[in-house]
């Protein structure tokens, strides 16, 4: 039988790793389980069979090596994660990992001037610990020594899973995970979003991680019966949050890239024919450019006011969370979209609204992204899917991407023009 081609050897990898999950006929696969350390192992075969060496890193993080001319050679880290989501597609995460042990081997071929590392990170979907991207922030030298107390739903700390594991936590505190010399780091991850498919595009250029900010929001009226308040003596709390949550509505659409969720709703007291006392819900609001997400949550926080004051209820807004946005590099954003076009394909830029490894590298080193084509735009779902033939393409455009590379344009001192 004739080999077959990366791409389709690619395809059938994702395959076999998707075989490893806690619970048969799915794909569950969380942090410092034996679906991870059977994972582990299946990709550190494929590195090995690559010619990479291995290791993995105190904080679970599978490392694969492919040396540079010298010792001391400036190193392009490439990255994703091999953790899923319970009930997972198969693509997320891994698509980056697979498919940059193939760019390595064929980048033994390539002499370049840098060694890569490949990282395959074990804690992006934060699903068993309340942290996330732990090993990412280890590889950027960021590791919080807080994190080892987390505990899982049966109470098991961070420290005790990763000792468990195999691994040495103490080593975190010793920042032993670091990567050092990285001058760049890439990842190639699928869309989860319906954007390139739309289009009809392969492949899409990251401009920035989104930045995010969650609130809650109490609305507080007053309780009724619902017979024998007349409608102009209510203080309805629902009827004032359905026209607060429309308002978030119509303030995201009305700027580009800007996305609002109201996601959880509570009313008080429920009940039929009682008026809506209390009611609480989330936002979660996402941009890519800080000042732009800014500017929504004003907006929004004054047409909250604006219902509340007409509706004549009280108001309270509480932020529970903030993450800044995190641009990519324009650099790696030029030569990632060079690439695209001497494949002969049309440049989509575009800002990713999930989250990914490459925000913790940041702190570390100038991060690119490059986005896959997924059917639908369905991820964190069985029914994730992308086709060989944009593999092909990211492979293409990736391996030409490491021949464009020169480390020395991104050495500090040396800022994106
Ligand atoms: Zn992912």
């Amino acid at each position: 039988m004739p080999r077959p081609s990366d791409a389709a050897e690619i395809m059938q990898r994702l395959g076999e790793l998707a075989a490893c999950t806690e619970t048969r006929g799915e794909i569950t696969r969380l942090f410092l389980t034996p679906a991870h350390a059977q994972a582990i192992s299946l990709v550190c075969g494929w590195m090995q069979q690559a010619g990479l060496s291995t290791r993995l890193d105190a904080s679970g993080t599978l490392v694969g090596i492919l040396p540079g001319p010298s010792q001391d050679a400036p190193v392009l880290l490439i990255g994703s994660h091999i953790d899923t989501v319970r009930n997972a597609g198969r693509y997320d995460g891994c698509l980056g990992i697979i498919t940059a042990i193939t760019l390595a081997a064929r980048a033994r071929t390539l002499s370049l001037p840098y060694a890569i590392e490949i990282r395959a990170f074990g804690d992006e979907e934060g699903v068993r610990f309340p942290v996330t991207l732990t090993g990412a922030h280890a590889t950027a030298g960021n590791f919080n020594q807080t994190w080892l107390a987390a505990r899982d739903h049966n109470d098991i700390t961070l420290a005790t899973a990763l000792a468990n594991f195999g691994l040495n936590p103490q080593a975190l505190a010793e920042n032993t995970c670091a990567a050092h010399r990285a001058f760049a780091y890439l990842e190639i991850h699928i869309e989860q979003g319906p954007v390139l498919e739309a289009a009809n595009i392969p492949l899409g250029v990251v401009t920035a991680i989104s930045g995010a900010a969650r609130f809650e929001v109490t609305v507080t009226g007053r309780a009724g019966h619902a017979g024998t308040v007349p409608m102009s003596q209510r203080q309805d709390a629902l009827a004032a949050a359905a026209a607060m949550i429309l308002a978030i509505r119509d303030i995201a659409r009305a700027r580009p890239n800007v996305v609002a969720t109201v996601g959880r709703l509570t009313v008080a007291p429920d009940a039929t024919n009682v008026i809506p006392g209390t009611c609480q819900f989330t936002i979660d609001l996402r941009a890519p450019e800080d000042a732009l997400r800014h500017q929504a949550e004003h907006a929004i926080t004054a047409a909250l006011h604006a219902v509340a004051h007409a509706d004549n209820v009280a108001l309270a807004l509480r932020q529970t969370h903030e993450a800044a946005a995190v641009t990519c590099d324009p650099r790696l954003q030029t030569i990632l979209a060079a690439a695209i076009e001497k494949s002969g394909l049309p440049i989509r830029h575009l800002p990713s609204g999930a989250g990914h490894d490459a925000m913790a590298i940041a702190s570390l080193c100038p991060v690119g992204m490059l986005f896959v084509r997924c059917a639908g735009g369905i991820s964190h779902h069985p029914d994730e899917s992308v086709m060989e033939s944009d593999v092909e393409a990211a492979l293409h455009v990736m391996t030409q991407t490491l021949q464009s590379l020169t480390p020395t344009d991104f050495a500090p001192g040396n800022p994106p023009a």
